[in-house]
């Protein structure tokens, strides 16, 4: 990666030093949390990246409705890599896309890079999104009628980048795709087409990049060379990364494990088993 790209980093996405988020055990004489390091009543603004409180979201009509998220209560530090574990339906893609403002809970607030979400409009969003967040998802998503290059400029251009497309043309270079950056998202195989994706979700150094199951249509090779980048964006940038795997081994990667199960977020504490 380029010296500009890191420079372009601000100072505070350092790496978080501790885990903020464990429940505080109850004060024996009061019956309240007892007040902790990892009291959310700390100012969430310098520690947290991401914070959920009371989150509830149900999708579909009638005797389809599914409570998907349950009451979910989660902060993320900045500069943290967190995994996303749990069965398919548990509701993993559906908390992504919750902490990035695509889809709104009915209840709870979610807090990211500051901005209170429930707050804002869907201009705001809209330009919330461009700002802070990155997104990776299974199926690429590139833009087809778009090149390479052209779609890891979009988000530049739309953070009002003067030089989008130079710096897209680095960010291209810098996952090993210098010599295809005037092809179509159809002319690139799988892996090639997730590292654009890569690319134009680390681009305007976000304060978060969230991966939706990056690997899961790509072979074991290609998808670890896409998880490498993930986790340099991260470690070079200090981009806080939330990633859903059903890969423990990688899980493990990270500096802290969540596991959904049915619409629940679970926390576990401490290395979880590999295979
Ligand atoms: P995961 O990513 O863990 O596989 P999802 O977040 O995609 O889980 O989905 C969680 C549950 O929500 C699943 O049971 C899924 O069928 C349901 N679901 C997702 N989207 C909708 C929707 N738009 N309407 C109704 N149910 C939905
Ligand atoms: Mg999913």
């Amino acid at each position: 990666m380029s010296e500009t790209l890191q420079s372009a980093a601000p100072a505070i996405w350092s790496k978080a030093r501790h885990h903020p988020y464990e429940r505080a055990p109850l004060d024996p004489e009061r019956g309240e949390p007892v007040k902790s390091m990892n009291d959310i009543s700390r100012d969430p603004s310098t520690a947290d990246v991401i914070a959920l409180r009371g989150v509830n979201l149900s999708l579909g009509r009638g005797a389809a409705r599914v409570h998907i998220l349950r009451n979910i209560d989660v902060n993320i530090g900045r500069g943290e890599a967190v995994s996303l574990l749990g069965p398919s339906g548990s509701g993993k893609s559906t908390l992504l896309m919750v902490m990035t403002g695509l889809e709104r809970p009915d209840s709870g607030s979610v807090m990211v890079a500051g901005e209170q979400l429930q707050d804002l409009d869907e201009d705001q969003l809209a330009r919330f999104r461009g700002r802070n967040v990155g997104i990776v998802f299974q199926a690429f998503h590139l833009i087809p009628t778009m090149t390479a290059l052209e779609n890891v400029a979009v988000p530049l251009e739309l953070a009002g980048a003067r030089d989008a497309i130079e710096r897209a043309r680095r960010e291209l270079a810098a996952v090993g795709l210098a010599a295809r950056i005037h092809h179509y998202p159809a002319e690139l195989s799988g892996g090639e087409q997730q590292r654009v994706a890569v690319a134009r979700a680390l681009a305007p150094n976000p304060a978060i990049v969230v991966a939706d199951e990056p690997t899961g249509n790509l072979d074991e090779a290609t998808g670890s060379e896409v998880i490498e980048l993930l986790f340099r964006g991260h470690s070079e940038r200090g981009t806080t990364l939330v990633l859903v795997t059903h890969d423990t081994a990688l899980a493990a990667r990270c500096d802290r494990v969540l596991q959904m199960r049915s619409g629940w977020l679970e926390h576990r504490v401490g290395a979880i088993e590999t295979p």
